[in-house]
């Protein structure tokens, strides 16, 4: 399991609401995630969603407070430890044509986290093997690995960006509005392939959206956060139609 204890966070700003120069992005921030589990993390724009996501990818570093899976914190770690830490979590971005390479084919993308962690699949055959599955695991055709982004509809792309986030065979995945992109009924497919996914692979989700129906559709439990803090966590049922605070109630009496 994956444990966010007491995490703290401040960026350096030119002045905050609260006067000084410091601003809080995480605040205190207690999280676990279970094997096999699916959280959604919601919350009003500038809340931390995202700075949380970038934590766990160890792409910041708390202030105070741990991170860890299975007890084992990454910020102390190098070397193969901490290449074997990094495997474990993976992310999917909001645009996936912003975070993909427009110059790399599908097949290069999916299997460019191969290059750093050359131990997984050892030769060509095992990774040329590897990617055939990874493509018809997220319902892309074989002949797609040899085409650029461009060529490919959002959603498409955004399969890609799954297929190499599970290139990795990791355990948690972070999605950050992975759907926002997305016309409504290719958002549904996405969302149907996340959960395919999550039921065969029994991959864990932090799903960050702002879209509460989207993070009903896919998660067993809801994280609310509120200026850099976690207010609320429940099963989505009972955070979704018994919320305890009050913000919560107003931000689902907001939504659609
Ligand atoms: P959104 O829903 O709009 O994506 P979010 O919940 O993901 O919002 P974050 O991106 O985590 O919010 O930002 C949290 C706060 O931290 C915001 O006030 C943001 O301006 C600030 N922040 C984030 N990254 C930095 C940075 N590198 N430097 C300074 N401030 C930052
Ligand atoms: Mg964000």
């Amino acid at each position: 399991a994956l444990e966010v204890r007491d995490v703290t966070k401040t960026f350096q700003v030119a002045r905050s609401a609260s006067g000084n120069n410091r601003l809080r992005a995480l605040d205190g921030i207690n999280l676990a995630v279970g094997r096999g589990e699916t959280l959604g993390l919601v919350g009003e724009s500038g809340c931390g969603k995202s700075t949380l996501a970038r934590t766990l990818m160890l792409l910041e570093k708390p202030d105070s407070g741990t991170v860890a899976f299975e007890g084992q914190d990454p910020f102390g770690l190098k070397g193969r430890e901490l290449l074997a830490w990094r495997r474990r979590v993976q992310m999917v971005f909001q645009d996936p044509f912003a975070s993909l390479n427009a110059r790399m084919t599908a097949g290069e993308i999916i299997s460019e986290p191969w290059a750093t962690h050359r131990g997984l699949y050892k030769t060509g055959r095992e990774r040329e093997a590897r990617l055939r599955e990874l493509l018809q695991l997220v319902g892309l055709r074989p002949s797609d690995a040899k085409k650029s982004p461009q060529e490919f509809s959002g959603g498409q792309r955004q399969r890609i960006g799954i297929a190499r986030a599970l290139a990795l065979n990791p355990e948690l995945i972070i999605l950050d509005e992975p759907v926002s992109a997305l016309d409504l009924s290719i958002q549904a497919q996405v969302l149907n392939l996340l959960n395919e996914l999550q039921a065969k692979l029994g991959v864990s989700y932090i799903f960050i959206s702002h879209d509460l129906s989207v993070v009903r559709h896919v998660t067993d439990r809801v994280a609310v956060m509120y200026l850099g803090r976690i207010i609320e966590t429940g099963t989505t049922e009972d955070v979704f139609e018994r919320p305890l605070h009050p913000y919560t109630a107003a931000l689902m009496s907001a939504s659609p």
